[in-house]
């Protein structure tokens, strides 16, 4: 029970390596706050999970909806010591044929949300004595892949602003890292066909994706006290993605 007495938020927490994530924290103790924009699904989650969870709706784009995501937390379960601040889109789309709209989208959630969220959660774990956050960011914040402009500065962006982070709040106990995800099954990645999945296989040297659940290991490894040296560090669990 690696969690044992922790509350945690996890932004994007109704799909993928959110939901994985959750399951993962109440599997080790935790108390969450599922905090998404499907509904439905957070529903389902709660209703499957029981009473160490419960549900937010939270566009991460929106502050006032963040701060009601952080009080949620102190409210129902007393404080607030883990974000995952997770919640992402991904973009495939050539740089030169992108509108200003469309590059804005993916700021406004993959970062402007990955801030806000940050912003709000620190002020909850300054008032709880410490904390743990752990930013999504991607193997796509640390190399290039073609089309993949937005989404690959919004994630360089989140590894830097991790840092950036980890040493501003060092001094409240609030330790910060980013989980660095290669190519991982879940529904992010539905919008690909057969042959561009075959050919992002490849790039990973142990010749598969990953599941959501090997990231959610990481992710909780970050989260709990085993982890009350590491800050600042941008943890990739890619397969050996950009080790090649
Ligand atoms: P997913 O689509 O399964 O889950 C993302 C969740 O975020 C969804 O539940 C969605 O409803 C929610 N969400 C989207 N916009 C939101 C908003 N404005 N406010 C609140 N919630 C919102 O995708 P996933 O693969 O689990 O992605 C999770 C994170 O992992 C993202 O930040 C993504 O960029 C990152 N990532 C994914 C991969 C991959 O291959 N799947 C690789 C590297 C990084």
């Amino acid at each position: 029970m690696r969690l044992s007495g922790k509350v945690a938020v996890v932004t994007g927490g109704a799909s993928g390596i959110g939901e994985a994530a959750v399951r993962r924290f109440v599997s080790e103790g935790a108390k969450v706050v599922i905090a998404d924009i499907n509904d439905h699904k957070g529903a389902e989650l709660v209703a499957e999970i029981g009473d160490s969870v419960v549900y937010q709706h939270v566009d991460v784009t929106d502050e006032a909806e963040v701060e009601a995501m952080v009080a949620k937390a102190e409210t129902t379960y007393g404080k607030l010591d883990i974000l995952f601040n997770n919640a992402g889109i991904g973009s495939l789309n050539a740089t030169d044929e992108l509108s200003l709209e469309d590059w804005r989208k993916i700021m406004a959630i993959n970062m402007d949300g990955v801030f806000l969220c940050a912003k709000h959660a620190i002020k909850a774990m300054k008032r709880a004595g410490g904390g743990s956050i752990i930013n999504t960011a991607s193997i796509l914040g640390h190399v290039g892949q073609a089309q993949t402009g937005p989404y690959s500065a919004s994630k360089g962006g989140v590894a830097n602003f991790t840092r950036a982070l980890a040493v501003e709040y060092a001094q409240e106990k609030i330790r910060v890292n980013a989980v660095c995800p290669g190519y991982t099954r879940t529904p992010l990645l539905e919008q690909l066909d057969d042959d561009m999945l075959q050919y992002l296989i490849s790039l990973h040297p142990v010749n598969r994706l990953g599941e959501a659940e090997e990231i959610a290991n990481a992710v909780l490894f970050l989260a709990s006290d085993e982890a009350s040296f590491i800050t600042g560090e941008n943890l990739l669990v890619d397969g050996g993605y950009t080790a090649r």
